[in-house]
């Protein structure tokens, strides 16, 4: 990068002489929206139509391409991934004083769905390897109150979802997978979102695919698609008017305005059109932070991600762990001074005021709390120029 100076006959004379070019510190954003080239048109065709309501072709659209890209029977577009947890929490029928088991290492809707109900969140340790809900620990979490699990995949990699699958069978227990971060990425062929009874995406600014602000209910169990689509519209049932099933529509259940607008679902469509174009792009920096920390792994200087043999992740996220919290913090201190905008993690909600005052722990979450402590986000965007992305890798061998 250069500083451009005006040319000079645009200077006046009065002007001083140039100022001695200032050393351009580069700045390295941690995440950035990348743009397919779609979306301007789809939302002109939007505001062209005059429709911009929720429920048109761009909705339509975008919900037959996750359907077809992931195979889930049914998704409904919400106004978020916050949303299509609250949709969740209220079809798992949870009141006060239930249970939901889920981990703390997690976004605040994970369980401020299930709060909102009434319900407690019950956090359980993560697994050290993926940094997944421990699901050889969720057994001893169950009571007679518990209703539901929510697994989180992080960074879009899998948690065990056969075993999570097989104990909530024994225990009849409601699975809600907290996928947000999930597009994209399977377990054993299945994508993120279909295994359990509800899955949910989200497409803020800061994930893989975006509408600004966005989500999607995955619906896998077929008996709660009709609710769901009642609790989307406000709790009505005008979907069924508008396909000609009733004569007119009225409040049968709960709900609230969990719908998008056509204008959120038409960007959404031209960024979704190019999610596996994104995907890839961002598969290949991933893979080039993983082959250059590998020599810092081997020399304990951190621990690169860990993907399980069979689980197709999508580079949401690289992540380090360093080998001390002190070390993270200073390796963050160091990165922000050379403007590259590195971050931490979820902190643990247990230690959050209102973790404090609506969940509870079950267990130690001393994994949880070790590497949250040590974890290193980097920049990681899927138009990313490779230069910058060895300007990082080279800061971070400077720490080691
Ligand atoms: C981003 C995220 C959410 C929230 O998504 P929104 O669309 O912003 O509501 C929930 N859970 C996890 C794990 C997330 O990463």
């Amino acid at each position: 990068m250069t500083n451009e100076m005006p040319s000079t006959d645009a200077v006046s004379d009065a002007v001083p002489s140039e100022p001695a070019p200032m050393p351009v510190t580069r700045k390295i954003p941690f995440t950035k929206p990348t743009l397919t080239g779609k979306e301007a048109a789809y939302v002109n065709e939007v505001i062209e139509s005059g429709k911009l309501t929720g429920g048109g072709r761009f909705l339509k659209d975008c919900e037959a391409w996750l359907q077809a890209q992931t195979g889930c029977p049914r998704v409904l577009l919400t106004t978020s991934c916050t949303h299509a947890l609250e949709i969740s929490a209220l079809l798992s029928g949870v009141g006060p004083g239930d249970e939901v088991i889920m981990p703390s290492f997690t976004f605040v809707s994970t369980a401020n769905a299930f709060a909102l109900r009434g319900a407690v969140p019950v956090f359980i340790d993560n697994r050290a390897d993926t940094l997944n809900i421990d699901e050889t620990k969720i057994e001893a979490a169950i009571t007679p109150r518990t209703k539901a699990i929510v697994p989180v995949h992080y960074a879009g990699i899998s948690c065990d979802m056969d075993a999570i699958m097989a104990i909530a069978k024994a225990h009849k227990l409601m699975v809600v997978e907290d996928s947000a971060q999930g597009l994209c990425a399977s377990y054993k062929g299945k994508a993120l979102g279909t295994i359990g009874a509800t899955g949910t995406f989200s497409f803020h600014e800061t994930k893989n695919v975006v509408a600004g602000e966005g989500g999607a209910l995955m619906i896998n169990d077929p008996e709660l698609v009709e609710r769901a689509q009642n609790i989307r519209e406000k709790g009505t049932n005008r979907r069924q008017f508008l396909l000609g099933q009733v004569d007119k529509y009225t409040w049968v259940d709960v709900g609230s305005a969990f719908l998008p607008s056509e204008l959120m679902a038409a960007f959404l469509l031209g960024q979704l059109e190019g999610a596996e174009t994104l995907t890839a792009s961002r598969l290949r920096l991933w893979n080039r932070y993983h082959d250059a920390f590998a020599d810092l792994e081997a020399s304990e200087h951190l621990r690169r991600p860990i993907v399980p043999e069979d689980c197709v992740h999508n580079a949401h996220i690289y992540y380090v762990l360093l080998p001390s919290r002190a070390a993270r913090d200073a390796a963050l201190k160091a990165l922000g001074e050379a403007g590259i905008g590195a971050s931490f993690h979820f902190v643990p909600l247990e230690s959050a005021p209102a973790g404090q005052k609506y969940s509870r722990t079950a267990g130690s979450l001393e994994t949880t709390e070790n590497t949250s402590g040590r974890l290193l986000r980097l920049p990681l965007y899927a138009d990313m120029p490779d230069d910058d992305q060895d300007h990082v890798i080279e800061r971070m061998r400077q720490l080691a």
